[in-house]
């Protein structure tokens, strides 16, 4: 049976080494690490996002603010309430809850964040600073990934990686993040002939598709460690992920369970991306 890679286990214990750093740099310097997060609209399911962002910075010790504003704010007053972000020396970290509203260009607003806050790393200055391999953020679930692989001792370089899905969100980052630790990465897609070949090569597998239960135990290689990105909601209200864990479980080396699994390490390195601005805009 497969070890069960527990997000919540390890989100709990980085968490902690946050606290004691933003504890440390309040006390050392006077400043107080800030968080904006802007919430557009009335998208329920972000507003539950928002709300956990906003919960988890105070349990960390850090400012938070949640900026909500109705779904037809114009995208010339979201930008004009994001220069001000930029501006005020209490925020250090900004993130633009997605997806905004149609009528708001979401890669206009992300080119506005000033990306020394951008803390989500989606700004294309930080995203061609993880290309080049030095960078100041990560994004926060691809970088999450690598938290739950690190603190399981799960050797990457050499090994033969395989991420499903491509987003610039998830997929892409991830391939590179693992590129970066010397594993040998292939990307799979919509549009990858006969996935299934490719995803049994894995040592380890990386799904983040959105499509519930997709990935099943033939499509595993026995032993591999899987990693599974996917929240999906299930029509009985249930959440499940890409992964069909209840046939890949007694097959996987080790496997993330949805919810519990990758989740809660998207938060915590958010935490961690804002510290690190925070401790970046002394210098
Ligand atoms: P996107 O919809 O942006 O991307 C999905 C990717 O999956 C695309 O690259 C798409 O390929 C690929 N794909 C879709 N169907 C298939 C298929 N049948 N076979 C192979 N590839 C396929 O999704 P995201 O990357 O934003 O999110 C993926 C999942 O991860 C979602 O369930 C989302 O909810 C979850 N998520 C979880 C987070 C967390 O904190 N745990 C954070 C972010 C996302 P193509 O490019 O060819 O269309």
């Amino acid at each position: 049976m497969a070890i069960r890679i527990d997000g919540k286990l390890v989100s709990a214990y980085l968490r902690e080494q946050i606290k004691k750093n933003v504890t440390a740099l309040k006390e050392k310097t006077g400043v107080t690490p800030g968080l904006a997060v802007m919430l557009v609209g009335d998208d329920p399911a972000s507003a539950v996002y928002v709300r956990n962002k906003h919960r988890a910075c105070d349990e960390v010790g850090m400012y938070s603010e949640v900026i909500t504003m109705p779904a037809d704010t114009t995208e010339d007053a979201l930008l004009v309430r994001l220069a001000d972000l930029n501006n005020d020396p209490k925020i250090h970290g900004i993130l633009v809850q997605l997806p905004l509203p149609k009528h708001i260009s979401e890669e206009k607003v992300i080119a506005a964040i000033d990306p020394r806050k951008d803390v989500d790393a989606f700004h294309e200055s930080n995203v061609g600073k993880i290309m080049l391999g030095s960078y100041d953020f990560l994004p926060c679930t691809p970088a999450g990934v690598m938290e739950l692989l690190h603190y399981y001792d799960i050797p990457i370089q050499g090994k033969d990686c395989v991420v499903v899905g491509r987003s610039n969100i998830v997929g892409k980052p991830q391939a590179l993040l693992l590129l970066g630790e010397n594993g040998t990465v292939t990307i799979c897609h919509s549009r990858t002939k006969d996935l299934a070949t490719k995803t049994r090569e894995a040592d380890i597998l990386v799904v983040a598709i959105g499509r519930p239960n997709f990935i099943t135990a033939d499509m595993v290689k026995p032993g591999a460690v899987v990693i599974d990105v996917g929240i999906n909601r299930l029509p009985d209200g249930k959440l499940c992920g890409d992964v069909d864990f209840e046939a890949v479980e007694p097959i996987a080396g080790a496997i993330t369970p949805v919810p519990g699994g990758v989740g809660p390490m998207t938060i915590t390195v958010l935490l961690k991306n804002a510290l690190k601005a925070a401790q970046k805009s002394l210098k």
